[in-house]
């Protein structure tokens, strides 16, 4: 495996959360959304949900 970690602090300490957007009406814009933040420096980013699943998301996140 290739070394990969938090672009900001390097750390492999990483969560994933589900999150919802309720209400928003809009087709167009996603309401759920996978958060995938750094449990030591806090950075954290969004993925859609729809558009990403499980392992890769992390995979995004430690690029
Ligand atoms: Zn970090």
């Amino acid at each position: 495996m290739s070394e990969k970690g938090c672009i900001k602090c390097g750390s492999k300490d990483a969560k994933m959360k589900d999150m919802a957007i309720p209400g928003t009406g809009f087709s167009m814009f996603p309401n759920e959304f996978i958060v995938v933040f750094c449990n030591n420096c806090g950075y954290s980013e969004f993925y859609n949900k729809k558009v990403s699943s499980g392992s890769n998301v992390l995979d995004y996140f430690f690029r």
